[in-house]
């Protein structure tokens, strides 16, 4: 019915209440004119408010809204770059899920597609297809069945922002965002974003930088707000809205696979897998094994190193907490079952800046950047830089060279490094206009091998009228070329 013919008909309604009134007064004859017109007007009241009723009652009948799905509510969400990365927090997950009855959601990044294949002949887009497989048993082993996977590309370096690339930032980005909509954590576990001898791969830490921005986003309803609009008709299909709500996440906690976690200490909770489960009644170490024992394309190591992967100390790093939590307090301290409102990032402000200044580039400066925009004080000054490499390998260190002066400078770039290194050790006279930066790619080659003992020192020096006016250090732990830089 369109809307001129519903008001004709009402109309016609109410034109009708006059005439079943007067055949109410017909009936009272012996009562005089002002009774008549009483009656009349009662009458009219009377129909009206039936009317009204009618109209009042067609108004209450609304279906209710469905709440969230209940189904994938997730105490802590961990994000992460390989199927099998979960075993580096594999005693935190059994913990979580067996003895303090936690629900835990998983997001790869992507499915392992460059990883090596320690039992058969499946390589790239079909070991991705296993590998994916591989970690939903384990996980399912666990009590552990939301789990989703990206579409990154699996990025063998230990550059954070080749691996950025690959992944699709800003896609995997909203993918995370929505996840952690879809899921309401309370905690966040990732991936240390930050440059660390060991592994050290850099879908690990591009698997951190987009869980912080994440984390910082989920919250803002201005942020990918087509997932937070209600769709027109949950039950129809074709619909556009996603139907979810904002959501902060209230604590931030990174781990590591750095070969030297002495740093790691002091900085979050500590989990041993030598602690006895209190449903299992078995060591954590245990139930590690068999979870590693779905990865078979990753057993690649012998026995000795395997036990070493199930026993090692599993360091947790505070990124942030939103609720109050001291930085050693269990994950789950300062957590209520109350949502809480919505805490943006401090955001990027540029540094004042003066002078000749030389810092190291390419990741190292990204982090810089990175951790004063999402307000990651704890990880300001953590981790010394510092790279790992093997002896006679390549190692590329990029530097940042700036001139903030407001005049022209010419600058000498002078290395100090440890006896028998090669490549570009020689001095480098680089002019740069005011208020310019200078991005230096050097590539070193290392010596065969050394009497000193680990890291090697290496530092750089940027001479200015003869000068000091900045320098640059990193140490080289001459120990592990798992991925290239
Ligand atoms: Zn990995």
């Amino acid at each position: 019915m369109g809307f001129d013919s519903a008001r004709v008909e009402t109309r016609s309604l109410v034109a009708e209440a006059p005439v079943t009134g007067s055949v109410v007064v017909a009936r009272v004859t012996s009562q005089n004119m002002a009774a008549k017109s009483n009656s009349i007007w009662t009458t009219r009241i009377a129909v009206l408010l039936i009317l009204l009723g009618a109209l009042r009652i067609a108004a209450q009948t609304q279906p209710a809204i469905p709440a969230p799905d209940s189904r994938f509510k997730a105490d802590v969400l961990v994000v992460i770059a390989h199927p099998d990365d979960d075993t580096a927090v594999s005693t935190f997950l059994a913990k979580a899920v067996f003895d303090q009855d936690k629900r835990v959601a998983v997001v790869f990044t992507n499915r392992g597609n460059a990883g090596p294949n320690a039992i058969g002949m499946e390589q790239s887009k079909a070991l991705a297809d296993v590998r994916e497989i591989e970690a939903r048993r384990s996980l399912a082993a666990r009590g552990i069945t939301n789990v989703w996977f990206l579409n990154g590309q699996d990025t063998p370096t230990q550059d954070v922002l080749h691996s950025l690339e690959t992944l699709g930032h800003g896609q995997a980005l909203e993918a995370v965002v929505r996840i952690i909509r879809l899921t309401r954590p309370d905690v966040i576990l990732t991936w240390m974003p930050a440059y660390v001898a060991g592994e050290n791969h850099g879908d690990h830490q591009a698997a951190g930088v987009v869980a912080v921005e994440a984390f910082d986003l989920a919250g803002n309803p201005t942020a990918f707000p087509e997932q937070l609009t209600a769709p027109r008709w949950h039950g129809g299909i074709a619909n556009y809205g996603e139907g979810l709500h904002p959501w902060q996440p209230k604590k931030l906690y990174f781990f590591s696979d750095a070969s030297h976690p002495d740093f790691l200490k002091g900085h979050g909770p500590t989990y041993l897998a030598s602690d006895i489960s209190r449903t299992k009644k078995i060591p954590y170490a245990q139930i590690n094994r068999q979870a590693w024992h779905y990865y078979a394309t990753q057993l690649d190591f012998n026995q000795q190193t395997l036990d070493y992967f199930l026993n090692m100390p599993e360091y947790f790093v505070l990124g942030k907490s939103l609720v109050p939590s001291a930085v050693t307090d269990d994950v789950w301290a300062g957590i209520s079952g109350k949502p809480i409102a919505y805490a943006p990032p401090p955001q990027y402000r540029a540094p004042v800046r003066s002078g000749i200044s030389l810092a190291l580039g390419g990741p190292w400066a990204f982090y810089r950047q990175f951790y004063r925009a999402h307000g990651l004080k704890a990880l300001e000054g953590l981790v010394p830089p510092q790279t790992a490499l093997s002896w006679d390998h390549q190692l590329w260190v990029p530097l940042l060279l700036r001139n903030d002066t407001g005049r022209p400078a010419d600058i000498t770039l002078h290395a100090n490094l440890p006896a028998e290194w090669s490549g570009d050790t020689h001095d480098r006279l680089y002019h740069l206009e005011p208020g310019t930066a200078y991005p230096v790619q050097l590539f070193l080659t290392a010596p065969a091998s050394s009497n000193q003992s680990s890291p090697e020192r290496l530092s750089w020096t940027a001479l200015h009228h003869s000068a000091v006016a900045g320098q640059a250090h990193l140490a080289v732990y001459m120990e592990f070329d798992g991925v290239s830089q």
